[in-house]
Order: C-alpha cells, then structure tokens, then sequence
C-alpha cells in the first residue's frame, strides 16, 4: 500500500484488537495509521492557546489512535498530565514507563483502588462512598490518595449534586485534615461546550464558582480547579481554570464539527484498505445484501475488506465517501461485517490499490468530520470505535515513541 508521510520514521505495526488473539493483522489488507507528530503538535498547539497546564485525555485506547503511544506523544508535545476514565487505562500507562501525573474519573463501588493508589493515578470522588473507599484503600495499601472532587454543574451525568456538595467538600476537607487523602482537584464538566454561547454554560460555570466558594470556605480554596474539553479549550478561555482538559483536539478533530486547520491542529488518524477483488459488472446489476444499490450502466466495482466487525459502521451504506482511483467515491449498497463495494464507473482500478475511509483531508481524502455528517454522528464515534482487523501503523520522528512489534503479547 502507498505509505503515508514518507518523511516520518519509525514505523511500526500494532494488532489492534486482532493482537490480544495473538496475530498480527496484515497491514496490506487494512490499517489505522496514526501520525504520532501531529498528536505533539497538536497538544503543543493547545497549550499555547490555553497558557495553563493542560491534561492530554487519552481514554478508550487514546480515541482509537492507541493508549500508549498517544500517551507519549501528548507528552512529548508538553501535556502535563493525563486523564483516562477506567483505572485499567491508567495502569496500562505506569506500566509502559509513563510517569506523568494520571487522573481516572470513573470507579465504581467495590473496585481494587489499591494498585492505583501505589501507582499514583489520582481518583475522582462525587461522592461520600467514594471518598471512604478511596480512603480506606489508601490505608490498606500505605499510600495517600490524591483526589479530585467531581461537582455536577447540570450536565447530570458524573459528580455530586450542588445539593450534596457542601457535605462532600467537608468531609473530603476532613478526610484530608487527618492526613486519610489529599484534595487534588475541583471540577466539572460542561453539558453545551460545542456550541459557544449556549446559556448552559455561563450558568454551569456559574454553579461551578459557587462551588468553588464552598470548598474554600473548608480550606479548600487553594486546590486546582478545571473544567474545559477540547471546545471549551478552544472557545472559551473563561472556563480554563488551573488546567484544561482535552481530548478529541489533541487528535486533530475539531469539536464544533469545522475545519481543524481554523485552530492549527491536523487529524492524527488515517484508515485505509487494499482492494481486494475488482471486477466489472453489467447496469443493473444489484450490489451487496439486499441490493440496496444497483448499478445505472456497465461499471467497475471495487472490494473493500473492511466491514461493520471493523468499526466501519453499518449505517455507512448508501453514503459512506471513500478516496479511490483518484476520487471521491460513496460506499456502494450494504456494509457487510467485513467487507463493502465501491463503485467506480468507467475508472480504471486494481486490485491491491488503496482506498482511504478517512484521513487529514490534505489530498482530496474524505476526513472523519465528512464521515461523521454523512452518517449522522460524530467523529468521537467513529475514531474511538475503527479497529477489529485493521493493523495499527504508527508515524513518528521519534522512533522511541512507536511500540515495538516484536513485543507484543
Ligand atoms: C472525554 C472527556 C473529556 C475530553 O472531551 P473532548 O470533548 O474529547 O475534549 C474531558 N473531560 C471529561 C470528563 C471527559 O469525559
């Protein structure tokens, strides 16, 4: 297959999911190439926006773009911490060597916190439970968690209550005083951050600075606040606090669904596959499961061996775009779990040439954003969930950067 960025070195290839079977998926049937350059660039663009410490999110597998070397690469572009949702996610990262501070946010009752807690992740609480657990854990394993309080400003989803606040601030301020946690963190997240100017968001970071008064009213008042993603990164400096918290910038997507290139980031993540099959077929011919395509005169059909299995969603029938032969071509009647048709008319095209799903958009590729609005979602979905059998190739001009292949399970 064509290489992308043959400036870049360091390649690598990675198994994606298919590596926990203990194989390698062939990387000239299908892959995810990840462009480790632009994640440093892109965090290294944030942070001069932000001009405060800034936390690369690299949660669900770095959005699909690989935990590990996201990591490294948002580190290496200046993120000065990391913030994942599920402990296992920060424990991958000590484990390969990582040794920024880590934030995971999401802990149900009854975890293990203890490994955690040795580790130094720091843990969010939102509510009294929590905190207890997370003390108790930090007695039995002989280290004093750091914790971040976790306040719900109306997006009502994660953090106490503004009702229920006033008795966690006390009795984390408590907890602290007898030396059982230390308070690391007041935040919140915002419920209309892609749509600058909402009313939601005054009125959450209105709740939000009176929730700050209420910790520092317990002695809390010196403890780092943040609140902003990647929107709210780009959009509203109000919201920056002591630190921001990006995730879905850092990889090159822009939140409100525009152009990256308006804020100096670049999409990290490009999906390609070999064709597989071409053929030519008479007008009229019904194409993939339940003919929900048919061709209107003689054509060129190509075989694309990625399917639903993969993360290339169902509902890209009919309108999924795909760069091939030199244009933009729309996906031709059903994905299938593995496999999809193209229809390229007259065009002459081979088996084994490549056809991109989505990529930066710098050479006439379709990018995630024009797949999101073709399908109806956003790009957060379709990164975070492309993966099944395609290899993952990384490019980086820093080769320490780019897991070994010959290491993996
Ligand atoms: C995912 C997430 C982020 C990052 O959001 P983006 O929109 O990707 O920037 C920040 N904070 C929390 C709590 C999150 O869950």
């Amino acid at each position: 297959m064509q290489r992308l960025c043959a400036h870049l070195r360091g390649v690598a290839v990675e198994g994606g999911k298919l590596g926990r079977m203990h194989t390698t998926p062939d990387r000239n049937r299908a892959e995810i190439v990840v462009d480790l350059d632009a994640i440093a660039d892109n965090v290294a663009t944030l942070k001069s926006r932000a001009d405060c410490p800034l936390m690369a999110v690299v949660k669900a597998d770095g959005y699909g773009h690989g935990l590990v070397p996201s990591a490294r690469a948002a580190v290496r572009g200046g993120a000065d911490t990391l913030g994942v949702t599920v402990i296992e996610e920060a424990l991958a990262l000590r484990r390969a060597g990582i040794g920024v501070p880590i934030l995971a946010w999401l802990t149900g009752s009854g975890e293990d916190l203890t490994e955690a807690l040795t580790q130094d992740v720091e843990l969010s609480a939102a509510s009294i439970w929590m905190l207890e657990e997370i003390a108790e854990a930090g007695q039995a394993c002989g280290h004093v968690a750091r914790v971040h309080l976790k306040v719900d400003t109306g997006l009502s989803r994660g953090g106490a209550h503004m009702s229920d606040w006033p008795d966690l601030v006390a009795a984390a301020a408590a907890a602290q005083e007898v030396g059982q946690l230390k308070v690391g963190g007041i935040w919140t997240h915002l419920a209309y951050a892609d749509t600058p100017g909402h009313s939601t968001i005054t009125a959450q970071l209105a709740a939000f600075d009176d929730a700050v008064r209420i910790a520092a009213r317990d002695g809390l008042g010196d403890v780092p606040k943040h609140v902003a993603n990647s929107a709210a990164t780009l959009t509203l400096p109000d919201a920056h606090y002591d630190m921001v918290r990006p995730g879905i910038a850092v990889y090159g997507l822009d939140p409100m669904g525009g152009d990256p290139a308006a804020y100096g980031l670049r999409p990290a993540m490009t999906v390609q596959a070999a064709v597989t099959l071409v053929k030519r077929v008479p007008a009229g011919s019904g194409v993939s499961y339940g003919h929900e395509y048919t061709t209107s005169k003689p054509s060129t059909l190509a075989l694309i061996p990625v399917g639903y299995a993969d993360g290339v969603p169902r509902n890209a029938t009919n309108v999924g775009p795909v760069w091939l032969a030199g244009a933009r071509r729309t996906i031709a009647g059903r994905v299938c779990m593995d496999q999809f048709v193209v229809d390229v008319g007259d065009d002459p095209v081979q088996a084994g040439e490549t056809a991109v799903l989505w990529g930066p958009g710098t050479a006439g590729e379709p990018t995630a954003q024009d797949w999101a609005t073709a399908l109806h979602t956003i790009h957060y979905e379709l990164v975070s969930r492309v993966g099944g059998r395609l290899a993952r190739r990384y490019l980086s001009s820093v080769p320490e950067e780019v897991p070994d292949p010959a290491s993996r399970p």
